[in-house]
């Protein structure tokens, strides 16, 4: 529905924004995320309107949009900051906007009455913004964009302003509500778990450029880069640069073999995620174990995070079954699966994957959604080589 090509965005000195192409389908809820300055603002400024490209273009179906006001792109904003005006009424609010736009009065009342229904807002269309929660007054902004029945919302960082509890619960009401109305949202954060639980497919910026588009699944699960692999996921990856010799690694007593695509090198970049290192090595996985001292403990709720150093360097590993966890201090032995390590170039730090065909499996039913995310995952690696999805089952 939107493409942005090739777009650059260049603030006397500074580029915000570097070469960024990218799409956005009809009814996907699509998350910007990245560290503070990584141009997500920019981005989202450049789809409303509100900045102009230095270079490229953006397209609206089969129109270029990229000159067009805010006005004529019926694109509507929610902020952080909710900008809703004191002295109006909720309802007040709401209609701002078929005010502004001179609309008949008479579609008013019966498209509020929807909305507000829509967003629980029944009871207190005649109060003032100063007399409602954070969370009402986001879904008041949330209503406000409603009624003006865009063709995209933009939402930047709606939820930050919020306490943890009504994050939740503001969360599952946009949620709900692109269930309902399934409106193309571009929605920016710097909260990598917060894109992961509500996009179809996240966009990672680093330093203004795109590092990685995909579901959330895959970005996680095949991070394209070392940056990628650092800023999603919590608590992070670990992350170690380790030299090696005839196409392996020294793991304490025993090699790592590298893959095909990371041999005949001096030095890699290994990954692996804390959620892949046990301290449980019974079982019939063969696993690649090291010696290890424990070095901190962090409870994380329902787990501990512990701190491990080991003959490759400081480790961090989620330790399920807190009744006999290690204590600070602790020798113990931890191991990982070989296919659970991410391998990464040590000068473009890019990820050195080894191409097998990949097999999917679902014992329940694959829906719509499941074969749009695995038809962008493989489009994602489109020009490496011939894929084949098979589908069957019934329905
Ligand atoms: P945050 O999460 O902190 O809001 P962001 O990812 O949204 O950050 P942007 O606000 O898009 O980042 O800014 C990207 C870069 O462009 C930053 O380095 C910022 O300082 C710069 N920048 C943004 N707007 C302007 C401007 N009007 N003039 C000059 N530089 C700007």
């Amino acid at each position: 529905m939107l493409r942005l090509h090739n777009v650059t965005k260049r603030f006397e000195e500074k580029t915000a924004l570097d070469g960024v192409t990218l799409e956005i389908a009809a009814g996907e809820f699509l998350v910007l995320v990245g560290p503070s300055g990584c141009g997500k603002s920019t981005l989202l400024r450049l789809l409303a309107g509100l900045e102009h490209p230095s270079h490229g273009e953006i397209w609206l179906d089969e129109v270029n949009i990229t000159a067009a006001s805010p006005r004529q792109r019926n694109f509507a904003m929610i902020f952080q900051n909710y900008a809703l005006f004191p002295h109006l009424s909720v309802k007040d609010n709401i209609t701002f906007g078929m005010r502004v736009r001179r609309e008949p009065k008479a579609g008013w009342s019966a498209r509020v009455a929807q909305v507000a229904r829509m967003l629980e807002l029944d009871e207190l269309l005649e109060r003032k913004p100063a007399k409602l929660s954070g969370g009402q007054r986001q879904r008041v902004a949330m209503a406000r964009a409603i009624v003006r029945d865009p063709r995209l919302f933009l939402m930047d960082e709606p939820l930050s302003n919020l306490d943890a509890r009504l994050r939740g619960d503001v969360r599952d009401s946009i949620m709900a509500l692109h269930r309902q109305l399934c409106t193309a949202t571009v929605y920016v954060t710097h909260d990598q778990i917060e894109a992961m639980s509500m996009a179809d497919r996240i966009v990672v910026l680093d330093q203004g450029r795109v590092q990685q588009i995909g579901p959330p699944e895959y970005v996680y699960d095949r991070p394209a880069n070392v940056f990628v692999a650092g800023f999603i996921g919590s608590p992070g990856m670990n992350i170690l640069t380790l030299p090696c010799e005839r196409g392996a690694i020294a793991l304490g007593a025993q090699a790592y073999l590298l893959p095909a695509p990371a041999q005949q090198r001096d030095s890699v970049i290994v990954g692996i995620r804390p959620e892949h290192i046990t301290d449980d090595l019974q079982g019939t996985r063969q696993l690649l174990c090291l010696p290890a001292t424990v070095t901190q403990r962090e409870l994380m709720g329902a787990d501990y995070l512990l701190h491990i150093s080991t003959p490759i360097g400081a480790l961090r590993y989620c330790r399920k079954n807190r009744g006999d966890a290690p204590r600070v201090g602790d020798s113990l032995s931890i191991g990982f699966s070989p296919i659970d390590i991410h391998l990464f170039d040590a000068q473009t730090q890019r990820a050195l994957y080894q191409e097998t065909p990949h097999a999917f499996a679902s014992d329940t039913a694959l829906t719509g959604a499941h074969l749009y995310r695995l038809a962008h995952a493989l489009r994602q690696r489109a020009g490496e080589g011939e894929h084949r999805l098979h589908v069957s089952g019934p329905g």
